[in-house]
């Protein structure tokens, strides 16, 4: 009786909180869903994935966490949601500034559809080759931008552009409790087009590791074409879903990371005159490999 009483109130909340998600999930037992989330303490700026660094986050044989890098892009993060949301899954979204001020709306439904929300920076430079001022600058910006536009608390977690770190960014991250997110599993698809052989190449990856951090780019066609044909893969090849979430809050920087250009937002009339001209024409139609969305990572 006791566990009955814990079910029916365990399912109670669950209810509450992601009914959106739940109402489009596919029959019980063709659905991944959630096997468990894990809460990471970003606290001295944790380092995950093994194509980087030595360690990743500790996950069991045949689990998997789902990432999306460069979004929201008001085509493809849609296409990508439904999918997730007919799984009844959750992934860890890393958006850009600029993208999240573009497309507010589309970002708010990632963060209704209860997925994990980090940062990528704003404008996505090679943060390496910038002083560490702009590099920080730029980090900081990044996250201001996606809370403001997202409506909502981001996770203290980070990837970098092109996972193009250095050791002071690195020690920055630890300064400011950032986790920082490589990768285990590169599916590639920025240089896939073809989304048939991008789930075919990610599964088999997948099965050659045994499971790990994925990198995906909501920014791209072929990953949206793909994801319901890869969670269906997944799901037939017994992998696992793990969600991670942030155990520890996001804090703000010191006041210095955010006056100027840092603070800007995209309110001020004089920030409008200082953008590049690339991200204005944000075109709803094309999406060619030069335009604002072409980010390999
Ligand atoms: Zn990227």
């Amino acid at each position: 009786m006791r566990s009955l009483i814990i079910g029916l109130i365990a399912v109670g909340s669950l209810a509450t909180v992601s009914t959106a998600v739940l109402a489009d999930c596919l029959d019980s037992g063709k659905s991944l869903g959630v096997a468990r989330t894990i809460k990471i303490d970003s606290t001295g700026g944790p380092k995950f994935g093994t194509i980087q660094y030595p360690s990743t986050i500790k996950l069991k044989e045949r689990e998997v966490i789902l990432t999306f890098d460069d979004g929201p892009h008001p085509q493809y993060t849609p296409k990508i949601l439904k999918a997730l949301a007919a799984h009844c899954t959750r992934a860890t979204f890393f958006p850009v500034g600029r993208m999240a001020r573009a497309y507010p709306k589309t970002l708010q439904a990632v963060v209704k559809a209860g997925h994990t929300i980090g940062g990528h920076t704003y404008r996505h430079p090679n943060l390496a080759r910038l002083s560490k001022r702009a590099a920080i600058r730029d980090i900081e910006k990044g996250f201001q931008a996606i809370r403001k536009y997202a409506g909502a608390e981001v996770a203290p977690f980070f990837r970098f552009p092109f996972l193009s770190d250095s050791k002071r960014l690195r020690q920055y991250a630890a300064e400011r409790d950032l986790a920082i997110f490589s990768v285990d599993i590169v599916s590639n698809d920025s240089y896939t087009p073809n989304a048939n052989r991008l789930v075919r190449r990610t599964i088999a990856q997948l099965k050659r590791k045994g499971g790990g951090i994925v990198l995906f780019h909501d920014i791209k066609r072929s990953t949206a074409r793909g994801m319901m044909n890869f969670l269906n893969q997944l799901k037939a090849n017994n992998f696992k879903i793990v969600h991670v979430v942030a155990k520890t809050k996001f804090s703000n920087p010191a006041p210095m990371y955010l006056t100027g250009s840092a603070a800007d937002t995209g309110t001020s009339a004089k920030s409008s005159t200082k953008r590049k001209p690339k991200p204005k024409k944000a075109p709803a139609k094309s999406f060619g490999p030069r335009d604002v969305f072409d980010f390999p990572t």
